[in-house]
């Protein structure tokens, strides 16, 4: 029986960066997986392979909607969706495999199977033949990740009515996409198909869609995809979701308490995700998963069990793979002594619809909340010479900023680049700058980043000076 120093359960964002930051400092490192390629969702069926469809989609999108407008005549544009997903496959074949390669380059032993646990130092590997393999490890980083979610009445049947895994394999575009949730998912993947020619139809529970960031964002965004044909059913509450052989019918309840019947051809179900713990035997640790189905843990990472640790998606936070990542980085040192730190406050969200969303921080909804005394400078995106040069003017940068201190308490963007101007809000914020801070730093023009410094010094006394 082979012994490690650390074994990990899950090859995601969070596992595989655990285990080459544990092999870094020198620990003898296992990574269980149950599928045959590593990455877990994120590199397979999430991040990767989503961002490689809005690329792909975006670029028909301007060869149809504004090449012309630049001066550039292209004769027939059309999609070959086979082609576009088999590329999509070839992205996500080549991630996969460079994890596999670090996992190589670090040592890091790989087993695929289904990790479970014998007890808290003793965890079982089942393959797919049915061979059965035992690893004894002095510690555990449980990293199993998430799976879609979905209610009473809307089970994905994953043939009409779909998840995301489904919606990145599109044997052909639909006519209408009928979207349940209008949160992440069901505004990046309805935004692929919206840009091949779908008419997306969008059916969200709460009064906005993107409830829970800053609600200026929701908004703004919602005018943008309007004009892009979507179509929002907000306040309605799905009540059951058919697969009728050609097509799908959603019928639901809107906030005049009223019927509404909504025909497409697929339905994407993006309600949210839930922990994924099935088959790890928590219990033979002496462990089990909390009301949400998530693995409590304390702020170390470490569960009630002091030998094991819990990261990423199966534990409380964001679903995103940036704090999966840094969770990873955060108990291998721990684990080697040292004393990390995570800042919570300050994981970015980012939305990569076109343009982006991204925020940071506190929303105003929650200053207001808290009862704290903020000022808000907002520069928007059609102003700045740079967006009008690439035809992007759609949106806005909002700095929310402590009303007596100046600190930079929150930022919220749409804007075209915004996954990448964020960062200057965070590195802003984690050396605690203030709204003047950013108002003096000199920009370059003509860009995009021109608007964060607008909108802070909007923030600092109202003196933006292109508005
Ligand atoms: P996962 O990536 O879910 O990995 C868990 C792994 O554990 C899986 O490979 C699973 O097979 C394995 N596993 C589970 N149980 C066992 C077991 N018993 N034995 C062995 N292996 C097991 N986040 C972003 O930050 N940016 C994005 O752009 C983004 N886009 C997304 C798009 C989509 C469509 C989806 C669905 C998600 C997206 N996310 C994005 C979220 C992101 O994918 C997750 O937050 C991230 O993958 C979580 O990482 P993780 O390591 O916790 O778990
Ligand atoms: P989400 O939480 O972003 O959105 C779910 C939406 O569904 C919410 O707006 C919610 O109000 C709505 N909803 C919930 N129940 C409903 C119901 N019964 N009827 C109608 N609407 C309902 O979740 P998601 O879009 O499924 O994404 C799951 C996770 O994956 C997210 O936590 C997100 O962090 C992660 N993700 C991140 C990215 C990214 O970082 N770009 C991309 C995709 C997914």
């Amino acid at each position: 029986m082979s012994t490690f120093d650390v074994t990990i359960i899950g090859s995601g964002p969070g596992g595989y960066v655990a285990a080459i930051r544990c092999a870094q400092l020198g620990m003898k490192t296992a990574l269980i997986e149950k599928y045959a390629t590593l990455g877990g969702t994120c590199l397979n069926v999430g991040c990767i392979p989503s961002k490689a469809m809005l690329d792909s989609s975006e670029h028909y999108f301007n060869a149809t909607h504004s090449f012309a407008a630049h001066g550039i005549k292209v004769d027939k544009v059309e999609v070959d969706l086979a082609q576009m997903i088999a590329r999509k496959n070839e992205v996500v074949a080549q991630t996969c495999n460079g994890v596999k390669f670090l996992m190589d380059k670090n040592n890091i032993t790989v087993y695929q199977g289904v990790g479970s646990f014998v007890d808290k130092t003793t965890i079982a590997i089942a393959d797919t033949e049915g061979n059965n393999t035992t690893v004894t490890t002095k510690n555990v980083i449980i990293a199993t990740g998430s799976k879609p979610n979905f209610f009473p009445g809307m089970e994905p049947d994953k043939d009409r009515i779909i998840t995301s895994t489904e919606a990145l394999n599109m044997k052909e575009i639909p006519k209408k996409l009928i979207v349940i949730g209008g949160g992440v998912i069901g505004l990046e993947l309805g935004s692929v198909y919206a840009r091949l020619g779908s008419e997306v139809e969008v059916v969200e529970f709460a009064d906005a869609i993107f409830p829970t960031m800053d609600r200026g964002l929701g908004k703004e965004f919602i005018k943008i995809l309007k004009k892009e044909g979507f179509k929002f059913n907000l306040e309605t509450s799905v009540q059951k979701v058919e697969n009728t052989g050609k097509g799908v019918k959603v019928t639901a309840v809107n906030k005049k308490q009223e019927t509404v019947v909504i025909e497409g051809d697929y339905c994407l179900v993006a309600v949210g995700r839930k922990a994924y713990t099935d088959g790890l035997a928590l219990d033979k640790a002496g462990l089990t998963a909390n009301n949400r189905g998530q693995i409590e843990v304390n702020d170390h990472c470490q569960t009630a069990v002091p030998n094991i640790y819990a990261i990423g998606d199966v534990v409380r936070g964001a679903m995103l793979a940036h704090k999966a990542e840094e969770e990873g980085v955060f108990v291998a040192e721990t684990l080697a002594g040292q004393k990390p730190h995570i800042n919570y406050n300050l994981i970015p969200g980012v939305v990569y619809t076109w343009p982006e969303i991204a925020a940071v921080g506190k929303t105003e909804e929650e200053l207001k909340a808290a009862g704290v005394n903020y000022k808000a400078g907002q520069f928007p995106m059609k102003a700045l010479g740079r967006s009008r040069a690439s035809m992007d003017t759609g949106g806005f940068v909002k700095i929310l900023a402590d009303a007596t201190t100046d600190e930079i308490l929150g930022v919220h963007m749409i804007a075209a680049r915004a996954a990448d101007l964020i960062m200057e809000a965070v590195t802003a914020m984690e050396f605690r700058a203030s709204a003047e801070d950013l108002a003096r730093m000199c920009h370059p023009h003509p860009t995009y980043s021109e608007a964060v410094k607008e909108a802070a010094m909007a923030a600092t006394d109202n003196r933006a000076m292109h508005i």
